[in-house]
């Protein structure tokens, strides 16, 4: 769901106009001592919408000072936000505190909406007036204790709020894209065959280079599919110099024109460097990956438990990525590359709404906490899926957290959410 996020100095009225906007009952502050000063991210309903609230006021001022931290609390909403809520106190007027969070916020390009709190009698709709000055459009007055005005905020509210929330990635319409990449003889031309069902492509013990860059469509479990940039599968290619080094430009370009990447690996054989490397690529490229063990027919016993602990120390690990066991030569299993497609792509799509992401984190770090650097315990104030494909979270900090940590984290993150498949990036944001 979209999410608003309301800043301002401390004492403007930020959380009682917060209360009036979610509705005084839900607005129970949960205090975690060590962890987050409060809550942040409420649910909201107004008209049959709901919308997540971001508080940003839990950001009190510290040693670096009030500007600094309503700068980072702006900072913080143009991230997360899809609406922005800058509430100034109409008593008092713009400060320089507002002037400089004002120029900020004119640099986002959500829509900001300049609130004049404390309105509570016609009196001061004319002080309203002067805020015209932050350069943020015409200001809203309202009484977030008495409720005037709130209700005519809430409908503007709603208006500025995006039916759902923004995503940085505009779905190409049409099947998803698909790329099918590995080694030079690992089988792909041979799946291609199969899953297209014809005999198109030339199966030869040679790798193949590109020529031209011609997607397939592939039907699987009653689903179009787009396989990109298979036509250099197709291609029957000598050895020549520099081949391995085009075939690796090749699979680059698929995985980047795809969604999701089906890394074949050769079962019968060894995991080697050029394994390794096809893998790093998916892996880095934020696509989702489903792992095809192929040449599954020719692995006996023996070469199973090989295989187990060849994997157990891979240099890349991906365990997160489901693997699936095939022959493209019998058919074996190739049935269930679509299954595992589809997980991947739906974590790929994942979006955790705001509000559950951090009641989820805030149980997490008071059970764990970070452990503490230079005498100093960091404090996870705030956490934001910032993007989808692949998910990307944002953790707004108040110190370093350990590479150790940040594992931690992802790994609970997965447990509680899925992600099969699919990458995901945890970056952190450390407010000094
Ligand atoms: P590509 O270079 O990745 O496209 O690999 P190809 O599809 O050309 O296959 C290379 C060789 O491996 C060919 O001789 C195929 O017949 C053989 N091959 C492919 N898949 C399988 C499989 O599942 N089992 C066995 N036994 N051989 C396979």
């Amino acid at each position: 769901q979209p999410t608003l996020a309301v800043v301002g100095r401390p004492n403007v009225g930020k959380s009682t106009l917060v209360n009036r906007i979610i509705g005084r009952r839900e607005a129970v502050v949960q205090d975690v001592p060590g962890v987050t000063r409060d809550r942040i991210a409420y649910d909201a309903l107004w008209n049959g919408r709901k919308f997540t609230v971001v508080d940003t006021g839990g950001w009190e001022p510290d040693a670096t000072g009030l500007q600094a931290a309503v700068a980072a609390q702006a900072e913080l909403a143009m991230e997360a936000a899809d609406v922005i809520l800058l509430v100034v106190d109409a008593t008092v007027g713009a400060t320089t505190t507002e002037e400089a969070v004002a120029k900020i916020l004119r640099r986002s390009k959500r829509p900001v909406l300049l609130v004049a709190n404390k309105v509570d009698d016609e009196r001061l709709m004319a002080e309203t007036a002067s805020l015209w000055s932050l350069g943020l459009g015409e200001p809203w007055p309202v009484s977030g204790l008495h409720g005037r005005g709130s209700g005519d905020l809430l409908d503007e509210i709603l208006r500025a709020l995006p039916e759902s929330p923004r995503d940085d990635f505009n779905p190409v319409a049409g099947p998803r894209r698909v790329a099918l990449v590995g080694k030079p003889n690992v089988g792909k031309s041979s799946l291609l065959n199969r899953l297209t069902g014809e005999n198109r492509s030339v199966v030869d013990s040679v790798a193949g280079t590109t020529v031209d860059p011609v997607d397939t469509l592939v039907e699987l479990d009653d689903e179009t599919w787009r396989f990109v940039d298979t036509a250099g599968l197709r291609k029957r290619v000598n050895f020549a110099s520099g081949a391995e080094y085009y075939a690796s430009l090749r699979t680059k370009a698929a995985i980047d024109s795809a969604e999701v990447a089906i890394v074949l690996l050769d079962a019968s054989e060894p995991i080697s460097e050029q394994d390794l490397r096809v893998l790093t690529m998916a892996v880095e490229s934020g696509k989702g990956i489903v792992l095809a063990m192929n040449k599954w027919d020719l692995v006996d016993e023996d070469r199973r438990k090989e295989m187990v602990r060849e994997l157990e120390r891979g240099l890349v690990r991906v365990p997160w990525a489901e693997t699936v066991n095939i022959s493209a030569l019998t058919g074996r299993a190739v049935r269930k590359l679509a299954p595992a497609l589809r997980t991947a792509l739906a974590s790929w799509d994942t979006r955790v709404p705001t509000g559950r992401l951090n009641s989820w984190l805030t149980d997490l770090i008071a059970a764990t906490p970070p452990p503490v650097r230079g005498g100093k315990q960091p404090k996870v104030l705030f956490a934001t899926q910032a993007a989808t494909r692949p998910p990307t979270f944002v953790l707004f900090t108040s110190g370093f957290l350990e590479a150790g940590y940040r594992r931690f984290i992802e790994r609970k993150l997965r447990e509680e959410f899925g992600f099969t498949g699919s990458p995901v990036r945890i970056s952190v944001r450390v407010r000094e």
